[in-house]
């Protein structure tokens, strides 16, 4: 069986839960390669420069999005985040896949340039439970997490763009699913 590096992008609203799954996939897939993506947000306690994110000041992000490095950019929840190119070409040509966890804008502007990449789109199980979760992980203060949940309701209305949809309801599951999503894509061009 031959397996194709292939470029996969993982988004949703926030608080949906895209960090614990792709983090519970890359234990499982192994294989997979890591990517760093470049932000101007503040790093939270406990974050990592250069593991975490490439923290950049605004002069810097656009500097290097003059230099055009990135793949796509935009403005998320009043930051700036961007995956860099070098990132991902350094990764495919290691023959490993790529998984991108990155916001809706963003996973659209992947598909323009990239129409060879497969988007996955994350879902909760109800806006209620999203706004559980959002409140429950305790990272946000309030307005933030206001502004999160009015972004989600517009990112919501973008699933049916996607490749494929997830519900994350049940956690193994929902890892499960993802998993098999990206074997069968790494190994289609061999069916
Ligand atoms: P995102 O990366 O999409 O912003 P996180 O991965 O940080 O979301 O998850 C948000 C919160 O929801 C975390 O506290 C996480 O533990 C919890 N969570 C993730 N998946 C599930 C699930 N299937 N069921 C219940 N809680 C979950
Ligand atoms: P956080 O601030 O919680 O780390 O991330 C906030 C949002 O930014 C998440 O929805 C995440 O998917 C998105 N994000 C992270 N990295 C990138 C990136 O490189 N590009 C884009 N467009 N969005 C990203």
């Amino acid at each position: 069986m031959t397996r194709e590096a292939r470029l996969f992008v993982v988004s949703g609203p926030s608080g949906v839960g895209k960090g614990t799954l792709v983090a519970l996939l890359r234990e499982r897939l192994t294989r997979l390669g890591l990517t760093v993506s470049a932000t101007t947000r503040e790093p939270r306690p406990g974050e990592v420069d250069g593991v975490s994110y490439h923290f950049l000041d605004d002069a810097e992000f656009e500097r290097r999005v003059g230099e055009g490095e990135f793949l796509e950019w935009a403005w998320v929840h009043g930051h700036r985040y961007g995956t860099l190119r070098s990132e991902v070409e350094r990764v495919l040509a290691e023959g490993r896949s790529v998984v991108l966890e990155i916001d809706v804008q963003g996973a659209l502007s992947v598909r323009a340039s990239h129409p060879e990449a497969v988007l996955v789109f994350i879902e909760p199980p109800s806006p209620e439970e999203l706004e559980r979760r959002l409140r429950g992980r305790g990272t946000e203060d309030e307005a933030s997490i206001e502004r999160r949940l009015a972004n989600a309701r517009r990112e919501m209305s973008y699933a049916d763009r996607y490749d494929v949809r997830i519900v994350n309801d049940d956690l193994d599951r929902a890892v499960d699913d993802l998993a098999h999503v990206i074997d069968s894509y790494e190994t289609r061009s061999s069916l």
